[in-house]
């Protein structure tokens, strides 16, 4: 089964409350179920209010979900702290998603803690799952990732660069998902997500362009669905914004509700997260500031265009500087991150010009945009240390004073796993927005027979 426009991302703009991956974890206050029964409200006919008790049940247990996804375990106590819930609507709750298999609670051992320890409440190890597959261009990488974000299994295999046909990466994911227990977990998985290097059609994981594959308007979602032999939807995006949004959840930006991601391998992207949503555009493709035109009497780019910011920030960039040749991939990225550790001085100015220039895109970006974070990933997370100066000189002499002053620049936190991370929260995203879905009849019936 294909069901590209099932939630996902392409739903968050349109209908932001039900997916918003709220990035401090907290569900706004809802009103208890005992509420309908105030003389206050109006007057129902009963099946409303029914159906009103019925979507109170499914927003409380959905907030209590993702509470323990984004934060992980807690005590109950904690969790009515975090949702405004009561302590009898979470026992009640807490009760469901237990008799339902979804969460499990344990004692909490503390050490030389006086009095019971208060239950720690925590997803149940492998009870939903979804498959999350990245598309790198030097590596494809393939995980079992559960709710809580813990990886049940991940497997990365390095690949050679150069344009492989659809048929050739599709059996090459095919293989590596073989690899994990994905046989073993099927009836657990409900979703696969992909980040893929390259621009994506969102509403039906349409690879519109991905140059280093050399692909053009390929349908990977479909043909991934021909191959997976899961009945649960894919999801395909890019990977930029995939790693801004594992990131904020998991990453360097924790805690930040406007952040901008540069993701730098061959080509440069970018992923926008404004008041805690995504940014994707129309189509998905928002967020390509690799092609920003910073350089009119520049180098020509691999889009058409003449002097787009990654032809002086990406690796063909440092490349050239660094006096290597500039398709040396990243066995040469690797010798000249070793030369600028070890002093050397041309390694050091290549990174500094870098680190130059990409400070005067980004004094743009922040002048536009007015983040609270950048996070710097892929080559430019490993360049941090080299090319930090020079960018921060750049910032503080380009961008406007105000939002300058209030943003913080950081490597990321995840590495090369960020987009595969992010490709996890995606396909996790409609089971968070509504647990009470997969909880099915079973959970209802002991919920009933305990009440
Ligand atoms: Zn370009």
């Amino acid at each position: 089964m294909y069901e590209p426009t099932t939630g996902g991302l392409e739903d968050r703009s349109t209908n932001p409350p039900s997916i918003s991956f709220a990035t401090h974890g907290v569900a706004p206050a809802r009103p208890e179920p005992t509420t309908f029964s105030c003389r206050c409200d109006p007057v129902l006919p009963a099946d409303s209010i029914g159906q009103r008790s019925e979507t109170v049940r499914r927003a409380n247990l959905a907030a209590i979900v993702r509470e323990l996804h984004v934060r992980g375990p807690q005590s109950r106590s904690e969790l009515v702290a975090r949702t405004g819930l009561t302590r009898t609507a979470i026992r009640a709750l807490i009760g469901e998603l237990v008799a339902g298999e979804l969460l499990v609670e344990e004692r909490r051992p503390l050490a030389g803690a006086p009095g019971r320890p208060s239950p720690l409440v925590r997803p149940k190890p492998a009870a939903v799952l979804v498959l999350a597959i990245q598309v790198a261009v030097d590596s494809l990488a393939a995980a079992l990732v559960g709710v809580g974000g813990t990886p049940l299994e991940r497997i990365r295999i390095s690949r050679p660069r150069g344009h492989f046909s659809v048929d050739e990466i599709v059996a090459d994911l095919r293989d590596l998902t073989e690899r994990l227990p994905v046989r073993r977990h099927r009836h657990a998985i409900v979703g696969v997500g992909v980040a893929m290097a390259g621009l994506v059609r969102r509403a039906d994981g349409m690879v519109s362009r991905a140059p280093n594959l050399g692909w053009q308007d390929v349908p990977l979602g479909e043909r991934l669905a021909a191959v997976l032999d899961l009945e649960v939807p894919i999801f395909v995006a890019n990977e930029a914004d995939l790693a801004a949004m594992a990131e904020l959840r998991r990453g360097a930006a924790r805690g930040a509700d406007d952040l901008l991601m540069v993701w730098g391998e061959v080509g440069v992207g970018g992923g926008l997260i404004v008041d805690g949503k995504p940014v994707t555009g129309a189509a998905g493709y928002a967020g390509e500031v690799g092609h920003m035109s910073v350089n009119p009497a520049g180098r020509r780019c691999g889009c058409g265009s003449i002097g787009c910011w990654e032809t002086e920030i990406g690796e063909g960039a440092l490349l050239r500087l660094a006096g290597r040749p500039d398709d040396g991939g990243s066995d040469e990225v690797d010798a000249v991150l070793a030369d600028a550790a070890a002093g050397n001085a041309r390694a050091l100015g290549a990174f500094r010009e870098v680190g130059r220039w990409l400070g005067i895109g980004l004094a743009n970006l922040v002048n536009i945009l007015n983040p609270r974070v950048i996070i710097l990933g892929g080559l430019f997370a490993q360049a941090f240390p080299f090319i930090d100066r020079a960018l921060d000189r750049e910032l503080d002499r380009t961008a406007l004073r105000g939002p300058r002053g209030l943003v913080r620049v950081a490597p990321a936190g995840l590495g090369i796993d960020a987009p595969l991370v992010g490709a996890a929260e995606l396909a996790l995203e409609p089971f968070l927005a509504d647990p009470a879905g997969w909880l099915g009849p079973r959970a209802q019936l002991a919920a009933a027979a305990g009440a």
